[in-house]
């Protein structure tokens, strides 16, 4: 690596809700082309933390499929669920800071509180928390007896101390990219009434931890960027660089659902399920079509794409 090269780890983060299906892949792929033109490291994370939703053999077979693409992380797989003692650490540096607060509010008391205000959410819109346990001044005092409550970020007082009002970031394929994060959700939550950690919190922590300089991530997640940046600055940590992909959307345009086309992949014809995801990240496939071997084809996609997004650390070599 020449000198000034800045170390590159990148990672592909599933949920294991369920096996990787066309999406999931046009994120992991991208991901792998991004670590692979930097030269650089490719982590796999599962994202199990949210336990409930998890489908137990789900993260396996995530592997076998990214496995049958040629798709091999660079270190062991991490399991998020199994790391919850940082996210504990650093809810408890939130709360010696006071950026935190207990909330016991129900969907039914916000839904409610929400209502009242005339700012009743229409059909899948976001809920934006109402502020209802905020604290005014003093730290509000917990009553151990009560039941586990939900831990909120106090967005409004950390933008305006901040003067974060606007969070912007500079997106590698979106482009400049800014989020007011108290109009746009509010004070959202970090560890949830039943004591599971939300995926804000342990997406930034395990970022973090393990050292990831470059996320590559579907652009359904853009609009968690700008709240991921905030915890990043509150927890002293450095914000890595951020690049969205295409979604791939059903036949009927919507993003995909186990409904309209999310199915799992099967991945008897690796390249040919390569190939799609290729078009979907603009790849030049027809540039592609003469490689037989998944070898061949892979090493082909990290040139069009060293190309386009970045230093290719086998220039150096060749
Ligand atoms: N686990 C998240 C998901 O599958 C992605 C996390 C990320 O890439 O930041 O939706
Ligand atoms: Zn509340």
């Amino acid at each position: 690596m020449g000198n000034g090269t800045r170390r590159y780890i990148g990672r592909f983060a599933p949920s294991p809700t369920g096996p990787l299906h066309a999406g999931s892949l046009v994120a992991a792929l991208a991901s792998w082309l991004d670590a692979r033109a930097h030269g650089g490291t490719w982590l796999v994370r599962m994202e199990d933390i949210d336990q409930p939703r998890c489908v137990p053999g789900a993260g396996d077979t995530i592997l076998s499929q990214l496995a049958a693409c040629g798709l091999h992380p660079d270190q062991p797989v991490v399991w998020q669920s199994q790391r919850t003692a940082l996210c504990q650490q650093a809810l408890a540096l939130l709360q010696a800071q006071q950026w935190v607060y207990p909330c016991t509010c129900s969907r039914k008391d916000i839904l409610t509180a929400l209502q009242t205000l005339g700012q009743a959410p229409a059909r899948h819109e976001e809920r934006v928390y109402p502020g209802t346990c905020r604290p005014i001044s003093a730290p509000p005092k917990l009553n151990p007896s009560a039941k586990h409550p939900t831990w909120r970020f106090n967005t409004t007082a950390y933008v305006s101390t901040h003067q974060l009002q606007l969070v912007h970031w500079e997106d590698r394929w979106l482009g400049p990219q800014q989020q007011n994060v108290t109009e746009a959700v509010g004070d959202f939550a970090l560890q949830r009434s039943d004591a599971y950690f939300t995926y804000q919190l342990a997406v930034v922590v395990d970022d973090s931890q393990q050292g990831v300089t470059h996320v590559v991530r579907g652009a359904d997640l853009a609009d968690n960027t700008a709240r991921q940046i905030l915890l990043q600055q509150a927890l002293n940590l450095p914000t890595p660089q951020y690049l969205h992909t295409p979604l791939v959307l059903g036949e009927d345009g919507a993003k995909l659902s186990k409904q309209n086309g999310a199915t799992a992949l099967d991945t008897s014809d690796p390249l040919k399920l390569l190939k799609t995801a290729a078009q979907t990240l603009g790849l030049q496939t027809e540039a592609l079509a003469n490689t037989t071997s998944l070898h061949d084809w892979l090493h082909a996609a990290v040139l069009q794409w060293t190309a386009r997004f970045g230093h290719n650390i086998m220039s150096d070599k060749i």
